[in-house]
């Protein structure tokens, strides 16, 4: 329960994070440090380096930014649950980030530690995979935008390179348009045993699903069923196809294809009507 050594240095800067980065072996960033530093602890991860970025000022913000919003890596869950503008203008995201965990991960964890860390547990990743959200990345090359479709690559892996910082998270202006998350957990404040989220559109709805497999899922034969007339009950008994659930302490792997037939027909019942 006690990390193995490491040094430790504050990046004043992106520029700074990406620079340490490249020149210390093994060192890897840190945000919220809700993932990180439980998994030094338990020596699943042993970086020779932490960089911390939780001190660079400016990637902490939620603000209007074309069609859409932009929010810095580093807000943390808290603030992007009350943020106004995502409550008014993609209430999926602010509601889902207060989903996260307890008060104390939501006011230490941050919306960048979250998606980079790319736990298909993870609410926000799933939910940002059905807005088609754009992550941002700086690196040595400069900056580029990433398809949420694009950056979630496997357990624990994503599209960033080694000397990336991710720097921020875009998402579209939901207009009217209903929505819902929906998230089974054994206990209130555990990870998803099974999440489900459905944003309605042009007459069907975007669906992604959480802990149904090595990354969040879209549900693209729900999509298709929506597309082609089926209602909701009919299209969420397609929820499982494609997927491949993990059996754990939570569920076993019938469980969840189970339970994410029931969350889907719920969630778009909930997102149609709204
Ligand atoms: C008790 C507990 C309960 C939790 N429950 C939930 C839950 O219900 N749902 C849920 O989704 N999450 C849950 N979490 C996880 C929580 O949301 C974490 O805060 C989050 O996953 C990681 O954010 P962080 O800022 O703490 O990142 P850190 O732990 O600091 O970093 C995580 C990883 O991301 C990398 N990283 C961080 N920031 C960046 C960046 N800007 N660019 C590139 N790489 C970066 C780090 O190098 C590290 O590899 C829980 C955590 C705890 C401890």
């Amino acid at each position: 329960m006690i990390p193995a050594e490491f040094e430790y240095e504050v990046a004043g800067s992106v520029d700074e994070a990406i620079e340490l980065l490249g020149s210390r072996e093994d060192a890897k960033l840190l945000a919220g440090g809700h993932s990180l530093i439980p998994a030094m602890k338990l020596r699943i991860a042993r970086p020779g380096t932490l960089v911390d970025i939780g001190r660079i000022a400016g990637l902490s913000y939620v603000r209007e930014d074309g069609d859409g919003i932009a929010i810095g890596a580093l807000t943390r869950h808290q603030d992007v649950a009350t943020s106004e503008l995502l409550r008014e203008h993609c209430g999926i995201v602010a509601h889902t980030a207060g989903e996260i965990g307890d008060p104390q991960v939501r006011h230490r964890g941050t919306i960048g530690g979250s998606v980079s860390h790319g736990d298909p547990a993870s609410d926000l990743p799933g939910v940002l995979l059905t807005l088609d959200a754009e992550l941002v990345a700086t690196g040595p090359g400069g900056e580029r935008r990433i398809a949420a479709a694009d950056f979630f690559t496997g357990v624990f892996e994503t599209a960033l390179g080694p000397q990336d910082v991710l720097t921020e998270i875009r998402v579209p202006s939901l207009g009217g348009a209903g929505w819902a998350y929906l998230k089974f957990s054994r206990r209130a404040q555990d990870w998803a045993t099974v999440g489900v989220a459905a944003v309605a559109s042009n007459g069907g709805a975007k669906v992604g699903l959480v802990s149904m497999g090595a990354t969040p899922l879209r549900a693209s034969a729900v999509e298709q069923a929506l597309a082609s007339g089926a209602d909701a009950a009919a299209a969420a008994e397609h929820a499982d196809e494609g997927a491949e659930p993990s059996s754990d302490v939570a569920g076993s792997a019938d469980y969840r294809r189970h339970l994410v037939r029931v969350l889907t027909r719920r969630a778009l019942e909930q997102a149609l009507s709204g």
